[in-house]
């Protein structure tokens, strides 16, 4: 049987009934074997499933025990690696590819909701990204220029048009994504999960893959209580892979961030945020949050490499809440939990055949819920013989992220990055006094 419950979070309160599923126990065959039950793994088990492979999935804990069943629930196209930075690194066609992937992405959420007759599931509809630093005159042309070379449908919308949705003097001008929409990861998870079983596929949970050896043509996948033997084994375990692939394990950084959800809160919601979409703001650690329930807020927010869950979460979260909404004063946090991320040095996910017949799909950062689909169909369309869409990743290594000494280097760059935010506002708040004097 399965370990443990669902870690304490508003989605582990309102989440489906599931059936424990059982460890595995001896040697099993299959055509290809999954390390990892969340977004990633789910993804890949299912349309491989689909396509008539045999297909056992392994999951240490519980099925989205992870990042996927505990995050802002938000189901939009683009990577974390910035679209301008993607752009100067590999040319505008390449990247053009590499969005209609995370497009791709998109859909294939979206109809699976749509298959599993669940609209429940899909909680709101739109995203907008919002500026807390004054974009000045060009931005508009600049975000359809943007755009445009993309081939993205997310348009400007003025300081006027932001405020009118976001009552709000934090913000200024914002990108509207009429694309995105808005989830609940956990249900969507064991959606996909009981898909998976009526297409033949077999899950395992409280089953870590622990080792790895090459078998002539095949792969024999060990275990903590048995083994699967098969042709071809995706990695799909994020920043907590272990030690079946050492190596890849520690390519991939553990980043910790943070939800809250309120209790509810009444009308002085809907009168501060008149938006049922997804909201996140530009900055490189900002704030990304939604209407959930009626009249809860559902806020995520802050990036560290420290994993452990601080002491004072909810009143840090209350916080930033109100630094944002100081009308929302009165607020009470009803749950707040953590989450890890995976993060590659270059932001972007790892994809593809590291070796014949092993394949990863892994390191989605803090966009994964419509990466996390674009990978799997990556992946799958490789293993069945066409490797132009894993190929688009291959700019992407697995380099190393550098274990605990990475891990400070890599704190130092995101104390960098906040510092840099902060910066930007408090030009911006110099700039608007000397307007005002
Ligand atoms: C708080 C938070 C908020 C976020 N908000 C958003 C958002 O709004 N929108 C968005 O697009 N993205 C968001 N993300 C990112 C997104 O959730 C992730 O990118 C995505 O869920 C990653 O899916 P995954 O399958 O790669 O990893 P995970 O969900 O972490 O799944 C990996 C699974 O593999 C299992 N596993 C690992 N190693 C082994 C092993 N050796 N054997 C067996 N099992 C193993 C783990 O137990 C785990 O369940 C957020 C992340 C967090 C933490």
């Amino acid at each position: 049987m399965a370990e443990g419950a669902y870690p304490a979070s508003w989605y582990a309160a309102t989440r489906d009934a599931a059936p424990d599923r059982p460890q595995l126990a001896g040697q099993t065959e299959a055509d290809i074997a999954v390390v990892g039950g969340g977004f990633a793994g789910l993804h890949t088990a299912r349309l491989l499933a689909q396509q008539g492979q045999r297909v056992v999935l392994v999951e240490r804990h519980r099925i989205a025990w992870g990042a996927s069943g505990r995050n802002g629930g938000f189901v939009g196209p683009g990577y974390a690696a910035r679209s301008g930075l993607l752009i100067d690194k590999l040319g505008l066609d390449h990247s053009r590819r590499l969005y209609a992937q995370s497009q791709v992405g998109v859909e294939i959420v979206r109809q699976a909701i749509e298959a599993f007759g669940r609209p429940d599931i899909l909680m709101g509809s739109r995203k907008l990204v919002a500026s807390r630093t004054d974009q000045g005159a060009d931005f508009a042309d600049r975000t359809r220029r943007l755009a445009e070379q993309l081939g993205a449908r997310f348009e400007p919308w003025s300081t006027a048009e932001t405020r009118e949705k976001l009552d709000t003097a934090r913000y200024f001008q914002s990108i509207h994504d009429p694309t995105s929409f808005h989830i609940h990861p956990l249900n969507f998870a064991l959606a996909l999960a009981a898909d998976i079983e009526r297409l033949g596929g077999r899950l395992h949970e409280g089953t870590e893959a622990t080792a790895l050896d090459r078998k002539g043509d095949r792969w024999l996948l060990r275990t903590s209580q048995g083994a699967v033997i098969a042709r071809h084994v995706v990695l799909a375990g994020s920043a907590t892979l272990g030690q079946v692939h050492g190596r890849l394990s520690r390519a991939v950084l553990p980043v910790a961030t943070y939800v809250a959800v309120t209790e509810k809160i009444g009308p002085d919601l809907g009168a501060a945020i008149r938006w049922s979409g997804a909201i996140s703001d530009t900055r490189r650690a900002g704030d990304y949050y939604r209407v959930v329930d009626g009249d809860r807020l559902l806020w995520g927010g802050r990036i560290t490499t420290d994993t452990s869950e601080p002491p004072r979460l909810r009143e840090m979260m209350r916080g930033d809440i109100v630094s944002v909404y100081p009308q929302l004063r009165d607020i009470r946090i009803a749950y707040a939990w953590p989450g890890i991320m995976g993060y590659a040095p270059h932001k972007m996910p790892q994809i593809g055949e590291i070796e014949p017949g092993l394949w990863i799909c892994s390191a989605f950062g803090g966009h994964g819920l419509a990466q996390t689909a674009a990978g799997a169909d990556a992946v799958t369309a490789g293993i069945l013989g066409d490797p132009s869409k894993a190929r688009l990743f291959s700019p992407f290594g697995t380099d190393w992220a550098g274990g605990p000494i990475g891990r400070a280097a890599a704190q130092l760059v995101y104390w960098q990055l906040q510092a840099s935010d902060w910066w930007d506002e408090k030009r911006e708040a110099r700039n608007a006094e000397r307007l005002r004097t």
